[in-house]
């Protein structure tokens, strides 16, 4: 692995000697034992060019806890507000010999190109509606930690499909897994080919949720909507989002799931968002810390740079 630009084309292996390297990172973050030499020497670079929170901070701990020189690149202080093209950026950084590119952007397949015009090992970190591989791999380290595996687990991803690039690397990762895959939102929220994808397509929540381990909240993403898809937040709330009542629908113990940033009452409602012991979106974020060491640590291993 060169670089780490999509879930889509991983196999079953590759996925899991991840996940068994990434839960090796996480007993270390917790006992304050990271092996700080691992990525002396290296400079890692956060290429932001849209909005985050968890992804830039946690790959920038990620960076620090193993000996990085962590570099963050924000696009409204940086010559791109000045017109400097994205190949442009991407010449600069590899004169400056980076050996790890984090990048997010709003273009589908901007992580691609520039991983073809630099020699660094580069992340993606969620392009367009494409693809966010590192947070399907923090969801599937999830999951396993609670259920000790991914085979024939249904999970149901929810809400607003057709903007997540979080349901399409998930949907990759947890087929390669052996997972079943449900897709639950309406049509208008929904990818045209769904189908297609190896997953079952519900428009309902009650039928969606029916049975399911796994109850995966996606945030409704009207940045990215040209036009009005939903009729209000109020009503989506009532048809998708998940609240006790609907949340019933899936097994007495399924875990509740969001990639956030939450919109509470939008897509989830807060005692669900809050419940003790069913969700686990705190845990998740301490995943994210921990997979993505192991995603930098195996890529150094193999970087040009190396
Ligand atoms: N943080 C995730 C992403 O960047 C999910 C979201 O924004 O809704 O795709």
């Amino acid at each position: 692995m060169r670089h780490l630009l999509a879930i889509e084309g991983m196999h079953r292996p590759q996925i899991a000697s991840l996940l068994d390297l990434a839960e090796s990172y996480v007993l270390l973050n917790r006992t304050g034992k990271t092996p700080r030499d691992r990525l002396r020497g290296r400079t890692l670079i956060n290429l932001f060019f849209e909005d985050s929170t968890r992804t830039r901070t946690s790959f920038e701990l990620a960076g620090k806890r193993l000996g990085a020189d962590v570099i963050n690149m924000t696009v409204s202080t940086s010559s791109v507000n000045k017109g400097e093209t994205l190949l442009d950026t991407a010449a600069t950084l590899n004169a400056m010999n980076c050996d790890l590119l984090v990048v997010r952007h709003a273009s589908s397949g901007a992580p691609a190109l520039l991983a073809q015009k630099v020699d660094a090992a580069v992340i993606n970190a969620g392009d367009g509606t494409h693809e966010h591989p590192t947070q399907a791999l923090l969801d599937a380290l999830t999951i396993r930690r609670h259920r000790g595996s991914l085979e024939n687990l249904i999970v149901a991803i929810c809400g607003d499909v057709l903007h997540s690039r979080v349901a399409r690397s998930n949907i990759h990762l947890l087929g390669a897994m052996g997972a079943r895959v449900r897709l639950v939102g309406p049509p208008t929220l929904m990818p045209a080919a769904a189908e297609r994808l190896g997953a079952e397509v519900f428009h309902d929540m009650a039928s969606g949720l029916a049975g399911a381990d796994v109850v995966m909240m996606l945030r409704l993403q009207l940045e990215r909507m040209a036009r009005g898809l939903v009729p209000s937040a109020r009503e989506y709330f009532r048809f998708y989002g998940l609240d006790a009542q609907k949340l019933a629908c899936a097994r007495p113990d399924a875990l509740v799931m969001h990639p956030g940033p939450m919109n509470r009452g939008v897509e989830i409602d807060s005692a669900v968002a809050d419940h003790p012991t069913r969700s686990v979106i705190r845990e998740q974020v301490e995943m994210g810390v921990a997979v993505r060491m192991a995603v930098l640590d195996v890529l150094s291993r193999v970087g040009a740079n190396a």
